[in-house]
């Protein structure tokens, strides 16, 4: 393979524990990162955890435990996650590893000096953000997104020169050398930068970090802001030091990098990532995917409202594919969208039970009555029409919508062709070109759904082999 690629997830910070918006994002990058190695890619797959933050500081001082206590414990809950979501990661960065801290500190050596200078600071602080605003921002000094009190922060930092890359990022973006995915958020982007960017903070003192997080390199009274040091993971993941294997393979010589993220956090991926990788001399990446929030029956995940809900609990009632198929087919790729158990249960009755999981049973039982032996199985088999389109532009859904549609036809056609009156009436060349057809159709399924749903194709491909066909358990009961 001399195709290569890159496929991140964000990486979620570790005061809590994960629930089914992270497994949304997984899920995604997962599906992506297995298209691409489906199509020629060797491919590099990075997930992990945000361990730098004050958060973890206060969370862990909460608890009573120490903060590599807290960050140990809840990233292994995120880990986790793999395992049961059926996730085809590379490897697994923590902002904490060594690998991390040395790489960190190595891309803040690499960037261009005149781009990082000290400042003396007075900010609006949210702690929950871990971001400054400003007076427009938040009115009566209260943070947008948490509604708490910001406070007031004055003292001597590092800053990154992000409005000598204004002119840069735009052509990088207007050239779609990098694609912000869907236009409207990357038409976001561009009127942001259009707006003028702002010098930002890129460290914090050592002290108000609670003596947590990574030392700027010859300054031992700051740390670097958690978000320049978690945005480096992307980089750190593949070993950025000279003549790694992995950053040449990877990064340094591969077009496809593909990073997936949430709409809140698109500025940072889509704006001061690629200026901070201008700076460090690094290629910047191909595209930003930004998918929307989840709901859960239409409010906002909340703790207070307790209705997270544990993707690992679903995985365990419901099996992994049919969690994934409805994070991929029933939520848009792009806007917000809800889960409901009651939704969760008519999709997985309809399109699962009903439509899939039925006509893989019925044609195996067609199958095996006639003691039919499908043609061996040699060539992969065309995707059917608009699946690479659709994937080509990250729509996920409609790519999985092409393949149900193939399936839904299917079922049609048995209830035309009547494969058991053609048993009874002996017409046995028919009723094979029948079965030759279906088991053509089916394996197409099989193949071009593994990035979706990995175990269902392979059970699938094993079902409609080169083996005669047989009548096995049911893909997918029906939920009553
Ligand atoms: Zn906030």
């Amino acid at each position: 393979m001399s195709k290569t690629a890159f496929v991140s997830t964000s990486i979620p910070y570790v005061n809590a524990r994960p629930h089914i918006g992270f497994a949304f994002e997984i899920v995604q990058a997962d599906t992506i990162a297995r298209y691409l190695r489906l199509t020629g890619h060797d491919t590099f797959f990075i997930t992990g955890t945000d361990e730098n933050s004050l958060k973890n500081v206060r969370a862990a001082r909460d608890e009573g435990i120490t903060t590599r206590e807290l960050c140990d414990r809840n990233s292994t809950a995120f880990q986790g996650l793999l395992g049961p979501l059926n996730i085809s990661a590379s490897d697994f960065i923590r902002t904490s590893s060594d690998v991390h801290v040395r790489g960190a500190q190595a891309l803040w050596s690499r960037c261009r000096p005149e781009d990082i200078y000290r400042k003396h600071y007075t900010g609006l602080y949210c702690v929950g953000c871990e971001d400054f605003y400003t007076e427009k921002e938040a009115p009566n000094r209260i943070c947008p997104s948490h509604g708490a009190a910001l406070e007031i922060v004055e003292e001597e930092n590092y800053f990154f020169r992000l409005s000598a890359y204004q002119d840069r990022l735009l052509e990088l973006i207007e050239s779609g050398r990098l694609r912000v995915v869907p236009v409207s958020r990357q038409n976001e982007m561009l009127a942001f930068i259009r707006g003028g960017l702002q010098d930002f903070s890129i460290s914090r003192s050592r002290e108000r970090a609670g003596d947590w997080g990574i030392h700027v390199p010859g300054d031992g009274s700051q740390v670097i802001y958690v978000w320049y040091d978690a945005l480096a993971n992307y980089v750190t993941s593949l070993d950025l030091r000279d003549g790694s294997e992995r950053l040449n393979k990877y990064w340094l010589n591969c077009t496809r990098k593909i990073h997936v993220i949430g709409k809140d956090i698109n500025r940072f991926h889509s704006i001061y990532w690629p200026a901070i990788l201008l700076s460090a001399g690094l290629p910047t990446p191909e595209t930003v995917f930004v998918h929307g929030f989840i709901t859960i029956n239409g409010q906002k995940i909340s703790k207070s409202l307790g209705n997270v809900i544990d993707p690992l609990v679903q995985v365990e009632r419901f099996g992994v594919d049919p969690v994934r198929y409805y994070l991929l087919r029933a939520i848009s790729p792009f806007e917000d969208g809800d889960f409901s158990e009651e939704r969760f249960r008519d999709v997985y009755n309809a399109d699962l039970a009903n439509n899939l999981g039925n006509l893989a049973r019925r044609i195996e039982t067609i199958g095996e009555k006639a003691h039919y032996a499908p043609p061996v199985w040699t060539t992969v088999l065309d995707a059917p029409e608009g699946y690479h389109a659709a994937m080509a532009e990250y729509r996920l859904n409609d790519a999985l919508a092409t393949l149900w549609d193939i399936a839904t036809e299917l079922n049609g056609r048995i209830e035309v062709a009547k494969p058991w009156e053609l048993q009874k009436a002996g017409k046995d060349a028919a009723l094979r070109e029948f079965l030759d057809l279906a088991v053509s159709d089916l394996r197409c399924i099989a193949h071009w759904l593994s990035p979706f749903l990995p175990d269902t194709g392979d059970t699938l491909k094993e079902a409609f082999g080169n083996k005669e066909l047989r009548r096995g358990d049911p893909l997918f009961p029906r939920l009553t």
